[in-house]
């Protein structure tokens, strides 16, 4: 194990987050160290209490400090569709279009075999057992245009469409292998309006 040193062991844990190589953690390790030992602290205490209090909502697994999440919890959503993405963050940007005003399903990733992701490592049994338990008219299948995504949401489909349930796709204007989180709210507010339905 790396790490018995105090930068070291700084080091190496800031490392191990997702774009943050060898050189990028130690010019924030030092850049820590530089800081009052009051501020680094209160940097340590936010990220403990995020991870703390935060929960997944019951109902859409997303990530809330409340259960079920402020979104599901609303009056002023429309119950009958159903948004379903990749992370939580894509709640977000879809929240940022203000296009958007019914209810979302979050996956927490795609289906991927190549990495060991099937349907049961995802909130599918719980997309599915939703989708039976409520009045849904449509689902928008909003899983990024990669390989992956485009995969799982042909899967979905072929599971959600015999319910009688109508499913449609965003893409347009997001290109092919895109991640909808680096696209403007505009971009993706109008791929939402021009969504395909799925045949
Ligand atoms: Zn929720």
């Amino acid at each position: 194990m790396k790490g018995h040193q105090p930068i070291e062991n700084l080091i190496y844990e800031l490392s191990r987050l997702p774009g943050i190589g060898r050189k990028s953690a130690q010019r924030l390790t030092y850049y820590l160290l530089d800081q009052d030992l009051e501020d680094v602290e209160s940097l340590a205490k936010a990220l403990v209490r995020a991870k703390r209090d935060t929960k997944k909502c019951s109902v859409c697994s997303n990530y809330s400090d409340q259960d079920p999440c402020e979104i599901c919890a609303s009056p002023r959503r429309d119950r009958n569709i159903l948004c379903v993405v990749e992370h939580p963050k894509d709640v977000v940007t879809m929240e940022k279009t203000g296009k958007f005003h019914g209810l979302y399903h979050v996956l927490h990733g795609v289906i991927a075999p190549q990495r060991g992701v099937g349907p049961m490592e995802l909130t599918i049994p719980e997309l599915l057992n939703r989708l039976g338990e409520n009045d849904i008219d449509e689902v928008i299948l909003a899983t990024n245009p990669t390989r992956d995504g485009q995969t799982t949401a042909l899967y979905l489909a072929t599971l959600i469409q015999p319910m009688g349930i109508k499913c449609s796709r965003i893409s347009h204007g997001i290109p092919v292998g895109g991640d909808m989180e680096y696209y403007d709210t505009l971009t993706v507010g109008t791929a939402l309006e021009n969504r395909v339905e799925m045949k």
